[in-house]
């Protein structure tokens, strides 16, 4: 297997999957994308159905990475995938299929479920991905005697999904900015109750954007960063969205009886990762219908699947919504896919991206190349606060089931796409715990809460209060690394 970068860098050279594993963009600033997509023929799919979570991933991830030992590989994705790490489930039988797909009824003549995306150590489904990722890393800096300092800002999510999977990890620091005092105390506590003593979080004085430009000033430093040995794990790492191609085939399995039958997925988006991962499944051969793409109030990736034109949004229109994970003002994943949609074209891809850095977007919709978009299966919708209480609201009433502010805007997308005969499988990418705020609104009680985070708010918590300045930041790391 060989990677390429949409943009078209090093066509002609090898990129193994181990040589993209601790990088993030080509140099070209394009994404890395295999030269082709690994085909699933039927037999294989077959096989595929009656697999255990650990070694379905197994053998969607050995397409992909030949240059790993088989059997290196398969004890990697045995340690990453057990029910001991995903055990914040709701139903204690459901723990063993890691991604439990839970049936809530029938509505339109197609059956609705959920796939339980978030029963990993920090609720939300960057687990699936990030644990896997933290392993793989440890694996790969052992192979090659080497170390990482990982360097992230994070407004909750993310900087906590890295640091449960890269807690006591071999060879692997994590400094993680935040802004101090603006998380949720939840998503505080999660992170900072950590003391294992390759973690280190840091509390800026100042905003979500300060964290960020921090990053990178401090990634623009070339020299800094090839002495301190810094990486990062965003969202655009490979390796993060080829671990979520797994559950896509995994939730087919549950929701259907034979490989006939096909399936849409509707996918809570911001960045464009997930959904990314069940457009490859697709590509591969999965049996998908439609990959209905559910944004928030930030709707850049609706109005494109809408319309054909590609917006981003400046800070000033972004809104902080109550789906807070959601809240991009441009998707990093997205240009993967419109390689795909352009026929895997380089040349325009670098020129359409160009636009969006000089022109703020591309419009496709007078191209030929927009009405594609259906033949790979994208549809969209959008959800707003007032939609998500109400999809809070009318599906605990209904089901019994109590589902997150994320969950439910793709809830209310789905049902916007629904087809007879059809299953709908909603991903449910974090747990009601993590957004008690909205909970409390739309069903005036208090959201569920795992056994497992009884009293966190309660656990000493580890962090250094740092000034808003990559100075600063830099003497921090420089000290510790
Ligand atoms: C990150 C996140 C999303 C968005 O996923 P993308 O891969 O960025 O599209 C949705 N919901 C939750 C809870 C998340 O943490």
């Amino acid at each position: 297997m060989n990677y390429i970068s949409t943009r078209g860098a090093g066509l002609s050279e090898r990129h193994t999957f181990s040589d993209i594993l601790l990088g993030g963009l080509a140099r070209d600033g394009g994404l890395y994308l295999p030269t082709q997509y690994p085909r699933v023929p039927a037999e294989e799919l077959a096989r595929w159905r009656t697999l255990s979570y650990a070694d379905l991933a197994f053998e969607v991830l050995s397409k992909f990475s030949d240059d790993i030992p088989a059997d290196d590989l398969r004890s990697l994705t045995r340690k990453t995938y057990t029910a001991d790490v995903y055990s914040n489930v709701r139903d204690e039988e459901a723990a063993a299929q890691i991604t439990p797909l839970k049936t809530l009824g029938v509505e339109n003549g197609a059956a609705l479920s959920l796939l339980e995306l978030s029963n990993g150590p920090t609720l939300a489904f960057k687990d699936m991905a990030m644990q896997l990722l933290g392993n793989l890393f440890e694996y790969a800096l052992r192979k090659h005697g080497e170390t990482l300092n990982i360097l992230g800002a994070t407004s909750g999510d993310t900087g906590s999904a890295a640091e449960y999977a890269m807690r006591g990890k071999a060879g692997v620091r994590v400094f993680m900015l935040s802004p101090h005092g603006k998380m949720s105390a939840f998503q505080t506590a999660q992170m900072f109750s950590l003391q294992d003593p390759n973690i280190f979080n840091l509390a800026v004085e100042g905003n979500f954007d300060n964290c960020q430009d921090i990053v990178k000033a401090v990634s623009n430093d070339h020299a800094f960063k090839a002495a301190h040995k810094i990486g990062t794990v965003n969202s655009i790492n490979w390796a993060r969205v080829v671990a979520q191609v797994v559950y896509y085939f995994k939730g087919y399995f549950a929701a259907t009886k034979s490989n006939d039958e096909r399936v849409s997925f509707t996918v809570p988006s911001g960045n464009f990762g997930n959904v990314c991962a069940g457009h490859i499944a697709r590509m591969m051969g999965l049996p998908v219908e439609k990959l209905v793409v559910a944004t928030n109030e930030n709707d850049v990736l609706d109005e494109f699947f809408r319309t054909g034109v590609y917006r981003v949004r400046g800070a000033d229109e972004t809104y902080h919504t109550t789906s807070p994970s959601m809240d991009i003002s441009k998707a990093s994943n997205f240009e993967r896919f419109v390689f795909d949609l352009l026929g895997r074209d380089p040349a325009r891809v670098l020129q359409l991206f160009r636009d969006v850095e000089e022109k703020g977007g591309f419009d496709l919709a007078a191209s030929g190349d927009f009405a594609r978009v259906k033949e790979f299966g994208f549809v969209s919708g959008r959800s707003s606060h007032a939609d998500r209480v109400d999809a809070i609201r009318d599906v605990f009433e209904r089901y019994g089931t109590m589902i997150d502010t994320h969950t439910a805007d793709g809830l209310k997308v789905a049902r916007e796409h629904l087809q007879p005969g059809v299953p709908m499988i909603v991903l449910e990418t974090a747990q009601p715990i993590k957004f008690g705020e909205t909970i409390r609104e739309a069903l005036l009680r208090e959201p569920e809460r795992p056994p497992a985070f009884v009293g966190l708010e309660k656990l000493p918590q580890r962090f250094d209060i740092v000034p808003a300045d990559a100075n600063v930041v830099k003497a921090y790391i420089a000290e510790r690394t």
